[in-house]
């Protein structure tokens, strides 16, 4: 089976006052069929021009340089604009930074999905303003044919961006890309929008490419990441190994921006609450369901409560940075 999308040696510079500036420099990715792979590096690093050479989106001054990028096997560097116009949206869509960048402002948001299903999908007005209504309800927006009136001012951050998100998925594209998607969210807002993200790749079996700075971050979405440092891939595997084992310097510099504690306490939310009533000096409100990765549980880290609990007893000891690990909704 071919894969999603494979990039093979490709490179990108862009023409400045000071010549060419190389920005990629002969990346090679594999997104196989139905996998969600990471990018991850800092600002500056190459990410979002990787995204727009995908998406054939690059400004005027890019220069590629070498290499393919092929969809199911199909190059994307040899279509026209015309033919890119018509894969964008239908096999392969994008998720930006920032939800007002992908809005047109003066536009309802209704008519924004519409439009897309009405162009790549065939629908009347009628059939796809009822689609949008199904595709943003699948976002969980409560009042979706309201929302679908508004205008983008009219939505806050977080809904914007599950407009956006139910956009991409409207057509039921091939491929994804999400370029930093939670990062003009706030922490918990963010966090639904990686809850939802899952749970739509989990029911339509997308294969995306997920871009963030945060490599704590996309752990919480992806298998396997790459690492990107100044227009190269530095390192690539999977996700809990390149954490818990970087090999190359820069990775580790990236992880180093996480501070290393000196002892680790472990907060659970455990399905039944029963067996935890059984832990000295905690008491039970209510349990959640646990599934905290491992990779962010060190296995010395003392448990010490849960969700809704009181009496958790812990110190931190003088002079000592203490990290505390739960999964959202665990009661940090
Ligand atoms: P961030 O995390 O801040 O979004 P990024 O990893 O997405 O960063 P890019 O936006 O891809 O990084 O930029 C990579 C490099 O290419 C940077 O040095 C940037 O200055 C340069 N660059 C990007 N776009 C252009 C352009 N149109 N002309 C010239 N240089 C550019
Ligand atoms: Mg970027």
């Amino acid at each position: 089976e071919k894969p999603a999308l494979s990039i093979i040696d490709y490179s990108l510079s862009y023409k400045t006052a000071n010549g060419l500036i190389s920005a990629l420099k002969n990346i090679d990715l594999t997104i196989p069929k139905g996998k969600t792979v990471g990018l991850v590096g800092e600002s500056g690093s190459g990410k979002s021009s990787m995204a727009w050479s995908v998406m054939r989106y690059l400004p005027p001054n890019a220069v590629e340089t070498g290499g393919a990028i092929r969809l199911a096997g199909e190059e994307l560097l040899d279509q026209t604009p015309f033919q890119m116009a018509d894969i964008r949206g239908r096999r392969m869509s994008m998720v930006f930074q920032d939800p007002s960048t992908s809005l047109n402002p003066t536009i309802r948001l209704g008519e924004q999905i519409a439009e897309v299903l009405m162009r790549h999908r065939g629908l009347t007005k009628a059939q796809a303003w009822a689609e949008a209504e199904v595709a943003l309800a699948r976002t969980g927006i409560t009042r979706p044919k309201e929302m679908l009136q508004r205008f983008p001012h009219e939505a806050s951050g977080g809904e914007k961006q599950r407009v956006v998100i139910a956009t991409a998925f409207a057509c039921e594209p091939e491929l994804i890309i999400f370029d930093e998607p939670t990062t003009a969210l706030d922490i918990l807002t963010a966090r639904q929008i990686l809850d939802l993200f899952n749970q739509l790749r989990d029911e339509t079996n997308v294969s995306a490419l997920y871009i963030s700075h945060d490599l704590g971050l996309v752990s919480r979405v992806v298998d396997e990441v790459s690492v990107l440092h100044k227009g190269v891939i530095v390192e690539r595997g999977l996700v809990g190994e390149v954490f818990a084992k970087p090999s190359a310097p820069y990775t580790k510099q990236l992880i180093g921006a996480v501070p290393n504690p000196d002892r680790w306490i472990g907060v659970d939310a455990p399905t039944d609450p029963k067996t935890l009533i059984k832990l000295d000096g905690i008491g039970v409100h209510y349990g959640a369901p646990s599934k905290i990765q491992k990779m962010f549980w060190p296995e010395d880290a003392e448990k010490v409560g849960f969700w809704g609990a009181k009496d958790v007893n812990f110190e931190v000891r003088k002079g000592e940075l203490l990290g505390v690990v739960g999964e959202s909704g665990s009661g940090k």
